[in-house]
């Protein structure tokens, strides 16, 4: 008898742990006495006639040996698939898992439930000791329909193989969609048909770097003459579409356009605006009745490959510089009656958006592209870290995803700096991406909220096990949100399921990460700290980047001092110049005026390299109170270095320039701190 209740509370246990491990967290589980031994090849069995579930047959098949056999003997594990009837309420991927001593059973209404459900028993089996499953009966949907992940493979090539990889793991944890950014500034990476000389002539470049790439030039080369690089060819998107669609994954391409298309230009210059012959020009000529074909001609043979319901079209950082002075785009202008080149992205886009739609699909766009021009059904992706932004898109009526930069981009910093490799200049620490609330500053129709995305942009990713330290955990904080919801949140709970995940992962041959080793946060960043010019008014002599407004006028005296990145509304921007007066209001006694500027070179913010502090009593005349002509000793690719002055003065107004000769950089500074 004591053994039998001790064996009950070992798998109460084991269950109770099992159920904490899961990410994303079922809708509901409820644990049930005894358990499912699963620890040799388990037979699987079903109903499934439907030729919908044929993707399902067929994955299980690829399972392997160690996991499920072709035996009919009586005395092995058996697994049942159902295909019937749960939760109308839940949607169509909702599953029940149900786990009894004498096997398992998974009941869907689609090929996803069924799938999902399996994804669940198998992490069940992974987290269990002995290969031994606690009963349970688990109901399970997701919160949001679209869990996306999108690859820059342009930036920087990766194989298929990496990308199935990727699928393997995204999938398990009910991610949905994989997002390609196909085509970029780095390399066209599709085979077209119609024009090989996008692949021939940009998929290869001089360097594998991506600075020391634009440093020399920016050139390609064939891949014959030792070019980096490499694309998909339409055989290997097949493959691609395949593999996901049997782990229940939807393949959506992107063609960036009409911008972020230098490497079209490259070999196409007759899609140029006239006079613009810069390679680092990025924009097709829209008065070019050829830019319309060669896109379309393009999005034919990508719709005839992708079985997607969406097309994505990019559509975002266009400059207006070449339509501006281009005399077709001009004609155009005048032609359509379009009021001036910031209305020309509208006129393209909604040709195109028409194009896509009467070939049955959808187009998806970045923020840029939303306009009240936009057919209706358009999905806007919302990358801006931007509420009001946001609100704006649903109260236009535009289905939304949120790929929040702030949160979602995998290309920033995860934790300290200089102990992470290169990234692009944000901090987004798991925590935040965890943080994220899909509902913020709603007040349009939330139901247009379709999901969440995380976006991994690759300049300065070359490696696929640098990829995967950047994807991973993060992703697993969009995994749960999107499908287990935001409203209940527990971070220290969930950070616990994402370490036991860690090792489990790592022991699959993934790089992950590691959260246990994580250093956290700038020490005394996002507090707030008293000063004397905490709130006081700032004048700016030459105002801020319009990359990195922060907060705005507030910035440098808002008392809060910055984090590691450039994200998170901290840290302002200045193109070179920094050139700002705080007004104390009264004449006060100081002893110290302190501010830091934080270097990344990778995105090109310097430090300063003219510093000066200039003091007055009435805002005119100014004498100067410390000056410094400053050559950084420390020359890593990221560092926050402190400027100031400490003493014994009193002033009214102080003056902070700082400045870098280059003219071609920026400045970040977080904050003023008089004392
Ligand atoms: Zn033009």
């Amino acid at each position: 008898m004591v053994k039998k209740i001790l064996i009950q509370i070992l798998l109460l246990v084991t269950s109770l742990v099992a159920s904490g491990q899961i990410i994303p967290t079922p809708r509901s589980m409820e644990r049930k006495e005894g358990a499912f031994v699963w620890d040799r090849p388990a037979r699987v069995v079903n109903n499934l006639k439907d030729p919908r579930f044929d993707s399902v047959k067929e994955y299980v098949s690829l399972l392997p040996d160690s996991l499920v056999t072709a035996s009919k003997k009586n005395n092995v594990p058996t697994i049942r698939l159902v295909q019937g009837k749960v939760d109308e309420f839940a949607g169509d991927e909702a599953y029940e898992l149900d786990v009894k001593p004498e096997g398992v059973e998974i009941k869907a209404g689609s090929p996803a439930g069924l799938f999902y459900g399996i994804q669940t028993l198998l992490r069940l089996r992974e987290i269990s000791r002995d290969r031994t499953i606690g009963c349970l009966t688990i109901k399970d949907s997701p919160a949001f329909g679209y869990r996306g992940f999108m690859l820059d493979v342009s930036r920087h090539f990766f194989p298929k193989e990496f990308i199935f990889k990727q699928i393997d793991l995204l999938s398990s944890i009910k991610v949905n969609v994989l997002h390609l950014h196909l085509v970029d500034t780095g390399g066209w990476r599709i085979e077209i048909k119609k024009y090989p000389q996008l692949t021939s002539g940009t998929a290869w470049r001089t360097h594998s770097d991506w600075r020391e790439w634009n440093k020399a030039g920016g050139n390609f080369i064939p891949r014959d003459e030792g070019g980096y690089g490499g694309y998909y060819t339409q055989d290997d998107i097949k493959d691609i579409i395949k593999y996901a669609s049997l782990h229940q994954m939807e393949v959506i391409p992107e063609i960036d356009m009409p911008g972020h298309s230098s490497e079209v230009l490259a070999v196409m210059p007759s899609l140029r605006c006239d006079g613009h012959t810069s390679k680092w020009t990025a924009e097709m000529c829209l008065g070019n009745e050829q830019t319309y074909r060669f896109c379309e001609d393009v999005l034919d043979e990508v719709i005839s490959l992708f079985p997607s319901r969406y097309i994505h079209i990019g559509g975002d950082e266009c400059g207006i510089q070449a339509w501006s002075g281009c005399s077709r785009c001009k004609a155009l202008m005048e032609r359509e009656g379009i009021s001036g080149p910031d209305r020309l992205q509208s006129y393209f886009t909604k040709r195109i958006g028409e194009y896509v739609h009467k070939r049955g699909k959808t187009i998806i766009g970045w923020d840029e592209m939303l306009d009240e021009d936009l057919t209706p059904d358009a999905v806007i992706m919302s990358w801006h870290e931007d509420p009001e932004g946001r609100d704006k898109i649903i109260r236009q009526g535009h289905p939304m995803i949120l790929s929040s930069e702030g949160h979602f981009y995998l290309d920033y910093y995860q934790d300290y700096p200089l102990v992470e490799p290169v990234c692009f200049g944000g901090y987004t620490p798991l925590r935040k991406t965890y943080q994220f609330d899909p509902y913020e500053g709603l007040t349009g129709d939330t139901a247009l909220v379709r999901g969440l995305q995380c976006n991994l942009w690759t300049e300065a990713v070359e490696t696929p096990e640098h990829a995967e330290r950047m994807i991973y955990p993060r992703i697993l904080a969009m995994a749960q949100i999107s499908w287990s919801g935001a409203e209940h949140k527990d971070y220290e709970e969930f950070i616990s399921r994402v370490k036991a995940y860690g090792s489990d992962m790592a022991r699959h041959g993934y790089h992950p990460f590691d959260i246990s080793e994580e250093f956290g946060p700038r020490p005394g960043s996002n507090v707030t700290v008293s000063s004397l010019s905490r709130g006081k008014a700032v004048s700016y002599l030459k105002p801020w980047s319009g990359n990195f407004p922060a907060t705005g006028e507030s910035t440098l005296t808002d008392g809060i001092i910055g984090d590691w990145g450039m994200n998170g509304m901290r840290w302002q921007g200045f193109d070179a110049v920094m050139d700002v007066t705080v007004d104390l209001g009264e004449p006060m006694d100081i002893h110290s005026i302190q501010t830091s500027f934080m270097r990344n070179s990778f995105t090109s913010m310097l430090l300063p390299e003219r510093y000066e502090i200039q003091v007055s009593d009435d805002g005119d005349s100014f004498s100067t109170l410390y000056s410094l002509d400053f050559k950084a000793k420390d020359t890593r690719e990221y560092c926050i270095e402190n400027f100031g002055w400490s003493g014994r003065g009193k002033t009214r107004f102080v003056r902070v320039t700082a400045s870098h000769p280059s003219g071609w950089c920026w400045l970040m500074c977080d904050e003023i701190i008089i004392r």
